[in-house]
């Protein structure tokens, strides 16, 4: 059942709603103050009782993450929030439109994320290209400290909180939380091993916490409702995924764009409902969330005969039909990512689409693993070769050996983000593909550019 909410996206179509004083006569910094009067481990509690899962793509829940802040912060060892709005994932314009039409939502996620880490410093990473978002923060940080609720003494109270905006250069690897870190010192913007996770060594090598937009955008929502009532948002479907998100959609859908619903929406009303429907022909299929998750097909059905699976409620039905939760969609075999749909037509050669995600990849890679170096590059070719009606039926195997070989042998995500899209492509479209070979890369579909 489509369940819309306005919450996040409450000031997106009002006047001035950017604003402070739209913001604060609609109770706006009421959850900061309260926040910061409130005892810690209660707030950290409420956080997690709120069940909400990180919004950048990976799903870790937040309270949990922040309860992983060593406690009490040391004197020479400040804590730091870091939130990322290196916002790269193609397909994916969501957390724009929050920095864009409620940066005073992400400013109070912020004081009242210090306060729940034992920070007194918050840094937001803006992807260079967003400009209005740039402004828009920077102007929301003006007005917050001029009315005094940055500072040494926010609202008054003896909590100095200071929140900084911070702009990267173009690479989408900085998203990664510790590549993003790297760059946030001045150093190249290399992803790090992990352990050790920036909870004990973040940015410069002290303990931090490093959340989505999106994810401390809902913080003050969450505070308000309470974390259970929050979290029950989601209850109808049953999944453990609290509250409300933004989800986009893109693509050919008739009405692409970014909506904001209940958690566990489904892939069926984000296109038809929310989408308006496909532009250009029939669904071929929909890549989840941005587009490192592998594709879904309108023809996959779900196959989950076990009670105890998390897919069993749907066992025998569309896959289109499964609430879009990080748990169902992990049993569905992709991943929910950052709920922002690629949506593409039955006029859309696939080969095409594959081709250009992976040149996407390929350019991206920051090189420091050989199998994602290599990998990528190494798929890039083959899909050139196929494209140009050259690849033979073997290659096509070795595409699967190389997406294999790179799963669970880089430093960072980017590697599995890479190979589980290419194998989803792979498993989904093999008979086009096969086809595309043998008939020297003449298309078995679509005309339309992906
Ligand atoms: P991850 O699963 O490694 O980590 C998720 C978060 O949980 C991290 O903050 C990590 O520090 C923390 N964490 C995990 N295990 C922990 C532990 N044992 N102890 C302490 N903390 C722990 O995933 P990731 O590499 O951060 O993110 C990958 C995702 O990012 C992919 O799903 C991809 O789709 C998404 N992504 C999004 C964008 C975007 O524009 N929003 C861009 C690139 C990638
Ligand atoms: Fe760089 Fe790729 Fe290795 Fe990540 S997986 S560190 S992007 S080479």
């Amino acid at each position: 059942m489509l369940r819309q909410t306005k919450y996040l996206s409450k000031h997106y179509d009002v006047q001035d709603g950017h604003r402070l004083s739209v913001y604060e006569r609609d109770g706006g910094y009421q959850q900061a103050k309260r926040a910061l009067q409130m005892d810690r481990q209660a707030l950290v509690d409420d956080m997690k009782a709120a069940n909400i899962r990180g919004r950048g793509g990976a799903g870790f829940a937040m309270g949990v993450k922040w309860s992983f802040m060593p406690w009490p912060p040391k004197p020479d060892r400040p804590h730091y929030l870091v939130i990322n709005a290196d916002e790269g994932e193609p397909g994916t314009f969501k957390d724009r439109t929050l920095m864009e039409k409620a940066p005073h939502l992400v400013i109070e996620g912020c004081i009242i994320g210090c306060f729940g880490i034992g920070a007194h410093a918050a840094y937001i990473y803006v992807r260079d290209e967003l400009h209005l978002s740039k402004e828009r923060l920077w102007g929301a940080i003006e007005e917050a400290r001029a009315k005094g609720y940055l500072g040494k003494k926010p609202f008054g109270i003896d909590y100095p909180v200071e929140v900084y905006v911070h702009t990267g250069a173009g690479a989408y690897i900085c998203g990664e939380e510790t590549s993003l870190l790297n760059s946030l010192e001045g150093k190249r913007g290399e992803p790090r091993l992990k352990p050790p996770f920036p909870a004990q060594y973040g940015a410069f090598g002290m303990p931090t916490t490093v959340n989505n937009l999106e994810t401390i955008a809902a913080v003050p929502i969450a505070l308000e409702m309470g974390g259970d009532a929050f979290s029950k948002l989601s209850d109808l479907h049953n999944i453990k995924d609290g509250g409300c998100r933004l989800y986009g959609v893109s693509g050919h859908v008739n009405k692409p764009g970014v909506f904001e619903a209940c958690v566990g929406l489904t892939l069926r009303e984000l296109v038809y409902d929310l989408g308006g429907g496909v532009k250009h022909g029939e669904l071929l299929g929909v890549i989840p969330g941005g587009s490192s998750c592998p594709i879904i097909r309108p023809d996959d059905v779900v196959d989950a005969p076990d009670p105890k699976s998390p897919l069993h409620p749907w066992h025998g039905k569309s896959a289109l039909d499964v609430p879009m939760g990080v748990d169902t969609y992990r049993a569905l075999g992709t991943m929910l990512g950052t709920c922002c749909a690629i949506v593409l037509s039955d006029k859309v050669d696939p080969i095409l689409a594959f081709h250009n995600l992976m040149r996407f990849y390929r350019h991206e890679s920051c090189g420091q693993c050989t199998p994602c170096r290599e990998g990528s590059a190494w798929i890039f070719r083959i899909l050139d070769r196929m494209v140009a009606g050259q690849a033979t039926l073997e290659e096509l195997d070795r595409l699967h050996e190389i997406a294999d070989n790179i799963m669970g042998n880089t430093i960072c995500a980017f590697g599995e983000g890479t190979a589980m899209p290419a194998l989803g492509f792979l498993r989904k479209f093999r008979k086009e593909m096969e086809q595309s070979i043998r008939t020297k890369g003449k298309s078995s579909t679509g005309v339309l550019a992906p």
